[in-house]
Parts: structure tokens; sequence; C-alpha cells
């Protein structure tokens, strides 16, 4: 049974979803400003494999992963201002026209790191009549106020008769004293008070109208309410990354107790953070490395080019709970385990059965799902492929001899964790239209293979040298084996 680790509850739990058979989750999406990077693709990798593997165990999953499209401060910006509204206005594009550039380039990434589009990835620009009625409802139950075109939370009130912090573990006096003071904080009545709807100042350009001023609303709020939406009162899973446990779903917990009376969320998840060589990721550091920089080895901390299923499998070679340093060094060490991988898959589909067999793969699938259902734990499962893949190597290298039933097996168990569970695309089969359109080019390097064996045959080395150096010189490797030659990219 799968348990999951609970950020809310501190614990690992067995999840047992609300309605039986299905399952609603909820992951907070990217803001599209810029391009898709490294702080992207954990979380999307993360929630991926949740979703993946929960369809694989039979539920009906509705994963609702939001676009932060009305342009927000972000607390940890480098420059203060909206950043869409900015960039509209400095490069004179309608603010959609920005989103819809960066929205383009963001779904090509995830597509390119394996990532299954999410059921419904609803837009905050999409849904501010929602958002107005869900602040109206909030007001009405007394947890927040109007201020100068403003609308506020008031965090102490919530307090007193809830507790604000309860995800976080952090006490509200320590956020009174900590929090920083911001433009327009003397609107508020405390600063901890967070904005749902902030008046438009003249120059900002994203604005709709509402019973308070022409304004926008407050960040927090677009995913209570968008979550509320499609996935109900109460809904079983609610994801992001780390960094988003404060304020962002905090607040997000106290807007829909405000709301409601009760609690949205049954299981938190958060995952880790990345760091490169070290060091957190940011603009001013120096280390900001786009998800395209890494595709094509741009950047100047990158040595080489890493491809998407690299990164993929690298941040999977860590449970999501814990940190992932990205460095030149693991990368590549990640490119050669994931190349292993790979390579055995391909090795698999070759295995030539025998009557008897001196292997045994019994177990095997129990511990991946051992590993999965221990909170998602990627690293032990990748583990176990690992142990399975040398069964294989024994097998096609002829130092050990496998029964057809058992090749079977192993190709059901590669097939299920490898492929549809981790979402390891291979140069074979895996991924959608590499199978078959690759068949007549992997036949022509077969061909060219036998014309090099017959001309070893013949003892004409100057053809088998020639056949063989071009291959290596297109990229390709060729391994002489038992039964003839073997190639790979
Ligand atoms: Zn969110």
């Amino acid at each position: 049974m799968l348990s999951i680790y609970n950020t809310l509850t501190r614990t690992k739990q067995p999840f047992k979803p609300l309605h039986e058979g299905r399952v609603g989750m909820y992951v907070c999406g990217p803001t599209v400003y810029g391009d898709g990077h490294l702080g992207h693709a954990r979380p999307a990798i993360t929630f991926d494999i949740l979703y993946r593997y929960l369809t694989h165990l039979g539920y009906k999953v509705r994963y609702v992963r939001n676009i932060t499209d009305v342009g927000h401060l972000e607390h940890d910006a480098d420059e203060g201002e909206d950043k869409i509204a900015k960039k509209a206005r400095l490069e004179q594009l309608e603010p959609m026209e920005v989103v819809q550039h960066y929205l383009i380039r963001y779904h090509k990434a995830m597509d390119a790191l394996g990532v299954l589009p999410p059921s419904i990835e609803p837009h905050a620009s999409g849904h501010i009549i929602e958002q107005i009625e869900y602040i109206k409802k909030i007001l009405d139950s007394g947890y927040a106020y109007v201020s100068e075109g403003s609308v506020y939370f008031d965090v102490p009130k919530f307090n007193r008769d809830h507790r604000y912090g309860k995800l976080s573990g952090r006490n509200i006096d320590e956020l009174y004293s900590t929090t920083r003071t911001l433009d327009g904080q003397s609107e508020k009545r405390n600063p901890a008070d967070f904005a749902l709807w902030k008046k438009a100042s003249p120059e900002h350009i994203m604005h709709w109208p509402s019973p308070w001023s022409e304004g926008f609303p407050g960040w927090h709020l677009e995913c209570s309410t968008m979550g509320e939406k499609y996935l109900g009162e109460t809904f079983d899973i609610h994801g992001g990354g780390m960094d988003l446990m404060f304020p962002h779903h905090e607040c997000e917990i106290a807007q829909s107790v405000a709301h409601n009376g009760h609690e949205t969320v049954r299981y938190w998840m958060h995952n880790n953070m990345i760091t490169i060589n070290g060091k957190k990721m940011g603009k001013s550091l120096g280390n900001f490395i786009t998800l395209d920089e890494f595709f094509n080895g741009t950047h100047p901390l990158l040595t080489q080019a890493y491809s998407p299923m690299t990164i993929r499998f690298f941040i999977l070679q860590a449970h999501y709970r814990g940190t992932v340093d990205f460095s030149n060094e693991a990368l590549q060490a990640a490119e050669t385990a994931l190349k292993r991988m790979t390579e055995g898959y391909r090795r698999l589909q070759e295995l030539t059965p025998s009557e008897t067999s001196t292997i045994s793969v019994e177990g095997l699938r129990e511990r991946c799902y051992e590993a999965m259902d221990d909170d998602l734990n990627t690293p032990v499962l990748i583990g176990v492929l690992f142990d399975a893949l040398r069964l294989v190597n024994q097998v096609k290298d002829g130092k050990a001899t496998a029964t057809q039933e058992q090749i079977d097996y192993l190709k059901d168990l590669f097939q299920t964790f490898l492929i549809d569970i981790l979402g390891i695309r291979t140069e074979m089969g895996g991924g959608e239209g590499t199978g078959d359109a690759m068949k007549p080019f992997e036949g022509a390097v077969d061909l060219l293979l036998d014309v090099r064996a017959q001309a070893k045959s013949a003892k004409d080395w100057a053809t088998s040298d020639l056949i063989r150096d071009r291959l290596a010189a297109l990229g390709f490797t060729v391994k002489d084996t038992r039964d003839g030659a073997e190639w790979s990219i």
C-alpha cells in the first residue's frame, strides 16, 4: 500500500483517497514570465511520478496544475516590479503575448523531460471572477478587511480562532518581527497580513474591475480558488516545492479555512530544492541555468550539453524530499548510469531463451512496488532495476541462462517501472514515436555491421575498419560480442 509523507502531520501515512478509485491532486505550477529552469523541472518531475504511479495503481486521477499569469510580486524576485507587466511594457507587447510565448516554451521543455500534461491547466487570469467571489466570502466571514481599495487577510484574527503557521511550523509572533517592510505595508493592520486583492497603481498594466478597486488578485488566492473549483471543497493531495510552504501554502490553508470553515487539503507534499555546485540558484549569483541551456550546453557553467532524459534520471536518482546538487561531475555520472540502463533495456529485448535457467528473478517486482509504496522512493527503485539489469547482462553475455518466462517477466518489469512509472524514454520502445520510426534506421545499421562481419571473415580489414571508424565518427559505439556485434549511440 502506498504511503506518503504528509508535510502537515510530519509523518508517513498510508494513502487513502477521499473517494474510492479517484484521486484529486493539485500542484502549484509555474509563473510564466521567463524560460523554464531547474526549479521548474523538479516539482514537475516529482509530481509526474506520483501522477504516473497513482494511475498505474488504477486510480482515476484528476491532476490540476495552475499557470500563474496575472503577474505578481515574487517574494524572491531580484527586481521588485511585476515581471510580466514590466516585460510587456519594455517590449511593447500585450501581457498575454508574453505569457503565451513562455508557456509554449515551458510545455516544450516539460515534454522533453517526459512530464505528462496535467488533466487541467487553469490560468489565474481566466479565474478573476471566481477569485473575487472567494474574497467576498472571506470578507463575510470576518477574516479580511478593505483598506484603500485593497483587501487584506487578517492574520492575527485568524490566528486567534485557528492556527496560522501549522504547515511550516512557524510561530506568529516570530512572523510579526521578521516580515520585511514592503511597499503598501502602511495599508495593513499588521505586517503579517497578506493581500487578497491589490489596487493597481497607474503603471500596473494587468488589472481587472472589482467591488474594491481596479486591481488584481493576491498570488496565494488563485490556488485556493482553482483547487476548490476543479477538485472540490476537500481534496486529496496538494503539492509543490518546499519554498512554497511559507508563505504561499500557509496562506492557502488560512484562506480555505476562512472560506469554508475547514481545511481543503488532506495530504500536503513538498519536494526539496535543487542547488548548483552547492549554492542556491539565483539570477544574481550567475548560476541561473535555463532548461534549454542544459539541453544545448550553452551556459558557461556547463562543460557539455545534457539530454532531458539525463536531467530527469538525475533528479530521480535522489528521493524527492532530499536535496539535489547539480554539478557537471554528478550529471556526467547520471548520464553514464542512464546509458547503462537504456543499453540494458535494449539488450533485454534481444535475449535468447533457454530450456533451463541459472538465474532467479523472484521478488524483483515486489521490491519495485515496495520502493514506490515507500513515499515514492525512486532511488531504491532504480537500484532494484540495476539488480535486474545485472541478470540481463549475464544472460546476454552467455554467463547465465534464462527461460522465456523469466525473460517475459523482466521485459514486463522494465516496461512497468522504467518506462511507464519512471517515465524514461529509451532509444527504442520508450515514449511516443521512437519505436517504429527508428526501425528502418536500426535495420540499416545492422546491415552495415553484417557487411563488416563478412569483410572480417574475408580478412578484408580495410573495409571492416572503414565501417567501424565511419560509424564511430557518427557517434556509434560498436562492440564485438560472442554472437556478432552490438551497437549503441
Ligand atoms: Zn500555488
